[in-house]
């Protein structure tokens, strides 16, 4: 049942985390021992064909699986990572990965050689889950990876991997899974490397249970007859996974499957109708894409499409405003980061959805706006963004890294490294990454106000804005401009945009610089990565 209003759901609100959970046994098992046949996951083949998985196929290819795995030598806490696209292997890894008490990593395929070496080393993974793809890029790595001593690929044994198949074929069905505590450790996530190398977040099974109440906020509560999920977000990121994945398996939900290279809007929204998708869980990079197709309500029946919910980078109105234009939805916006995720969430279903705020704390978490010495800070009041432990949604840790988890600490609150406010109504407003904020004529200003207010002019498709040192002013404004097709670089444009912010932005806001570029620097999971952008200014 759905409450009806925020604030009594909020006050009301118990965690009831019990002693052993695992997530496998919950996201699969439950439902398979329920409701067999249940569609879990829904396999699109790239000539538009769909192998449709039941839960009861899932737990007995995640228990051959594990078996396998155990006669290969893995056992509980091994680090085994996933280095695959969107696919019911995927999901059969983290089963079996889960339920014998090891230690998921999921990869993004997209990682070259030095990503990939920095994290399987980090780690210490025993084994990778992977395609011939991961294979190769695996070959020269492995004498720089002494503790990986088994690679599995799903295009069958070659070079040094040995046969997912074959090994599906080789292990019992029957397993009766490692009963977990639910603060053991499930899954490792390297955070996205956006301010710096990326660092590995250590997860107990418990994660998925406290990601529940933010996923029910995003989704205006999720199941509701005919919820089918899907996520252009890899499954490999702490969205794609926990913000999609699992919590619509545990919910029952079906979700899709699909192996894209890059996203492509027009193939999104396709795949959208034609899968009658209900529940899609699409980034702000990605929403900007599809925002550059003309009439999608007109050219694609999306009238099954419930639900849609944004999450890693700020949203902002112009994108909000378009979803409701475009496609006659709001869009539940949250907040949250791979060590402690969906903390902030919109949801339209209790009124709680706002353009230009990320909403209010998920019942369940306590996050305020802190200042340097832990005290809350006032209405309207700019400081760090900070949640309380204990959190099931929390952290463990960091992996090998005693003191980075210690700084990340400042009492009992957790900083975030992101600046934000909370209005008078007590709905945040995220502001800027601790890097990002930008310092000038003594005025502290959120990149992304910036960039929401560009992506208002009508040639432009991608924005992001820095501050650039500046002898008198400490820093200025410059603004790095994608722009949409059938529109070309030019002073004068340049100059129209700059009079365009300034018209609708204070003038200490508007960029004094504004360079165009065919594409901006992007992480694997689509966030723009200012950093390398301020290097180059
Ligand atoms: P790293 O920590 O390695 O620099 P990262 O912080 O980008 O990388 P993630 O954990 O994937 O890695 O991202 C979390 C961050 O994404 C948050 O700390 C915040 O800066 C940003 N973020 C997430 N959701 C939102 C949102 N709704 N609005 C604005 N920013 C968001
Ligand atoms: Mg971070």
């Amino acid at each position: 049942m759905s409450p009806t209003s925020y604030d009594d759901w909020r006050s009301g609100f118990r965690w009831r985390i019990p002693e052993r959970y695992n997530i496998a046994v919950d996201v699969c098992d439950r439902w398979a021992a329920a409701d067999p046949e249940r569609p879990a996951i829904l396999d699109v083949a790239p000539d538009g064909r769909i192998e449709t998985w039941s839960f009861a196929s899932l737990r007995e290819a995640s228990n051959r699986f594990a078996n396998a795995l155990r006669a290969h030598g893995i056992q509980a806490g091994d680090r085994v990572a996933v280095l695959l696209p969107q696919s019911p292997a995927v999901v059969v890894a983290h089963l079996a990965i889960y339920k014998l008490g090891a230690v998921a990593l999921p990869l993004a395929v997209v990682f070259g050689p030095e990503g990939l070496l920095h994290r399987l080393g980090n780690a210490g993974a025993r084994a990778v889950v992977t395609h011939a793809g991961g294979v190769a890029k695996l070959g020269p790595l492995r004498d720089a990876l002494p503790d990986l001593a088994l690679v599995v690929s799903t295009d069958g044994a070659a070079d040094g991997a040995v046969g997912y198949a074959d090994l599906l074929a080789a292990g019992s069905p029957d397993l009766v899974p490692v009963e977990t505590f639910a603060d053991d450790p499930a899954l490792m996530i390297y955070t996205s490397g956006t301010t710096g190398p990326p660092k590995g977040a250590l997860h107990g099974h418990r994660v998925l249970l406290g990601h529940l109440p933010g996923f029910a906020m995003m989704h205006d509560f999720m199941p509701k007859a005919g919820d089918r999920m899907w996520t252009p977000a890899d499954w490999a990121w702490a969205g794609g996974l926990l913000n999609a994945l699992l919590p619509s398996l545990h919910h029952g939900v079906a979700v899709v499957a699909r192996k894209a290279e890059k996203f492509e809007p027009e193939e999104a929204f396709r795949l959208m109708a034609d899968l009658s998708v209900a529940n899609a869980f699409v980034p702000p990079t990605a929403l900007r894409m599809l925002r550059t197709v003309a009439d999608p309500r007109g050219r694609f029946d999306l009238r099954r499409l419930r639900t849609l919910a944004s999450a890693g980078e700020m949203l902002g109105p112009e994108t909000f405003h378009w979803a409701g234009d475009a496609l006659g939805l709001t869009i539940n916006e949250a907040y949250g980061q791979t060590e402690c995720n969906l903390v902030l969430a919109s949801c339209a279903a209790l009124g709680v959805a706002r353009a230009g705020s990320t909403g209010r704390p998920v019942p369940g978490h306590r996050v305020a706006v802190i200042r340097p010495d832990g005290s809350p800070a006032a209405i309207d009041e700019t400081g760090q963004i900070a949640v309380a432990r204990p959190d099931p949604v929390m952290f463990l840790r960091y992996w090998n890294d005693p003191e980075a988890t210690e700084r990340k600490f400042l009492g009992d609150w957790m900083t975030t490294g992101d600046q934000g406010r909370t209005d008078a109504d007590g709905y945040v407003h995220f502001v800027g990454r601790d890097d990002d904020v930008i310092t000038s004529s003594g005025y502290r200003i959120g990149p992304g106000e910036i960039e929401d207010c560009l992506l208002g002019h009508p040639a432009v498709a991608l924005a992001a804005a820095i501050g650039k040192p500046d002898p008198v002013r400490t820093e200025i404004v410059k603004a790095f401009v994608v722009l949409r097709p059938g529109h070309r670089p030019s002073e004068a444009l340049a100059a129209e945009i700059q009079a365009f912010v300034r018209t609708r932005l204070s003038a200490h806001e508007y960029p004094r610089e504004i360079a165009f570029r065919h594409s901006l620097p992007l992480t694997t999971t689509g966030k723009i990565i200012r950093r390398v952008l301020r290097d180059e200014a």
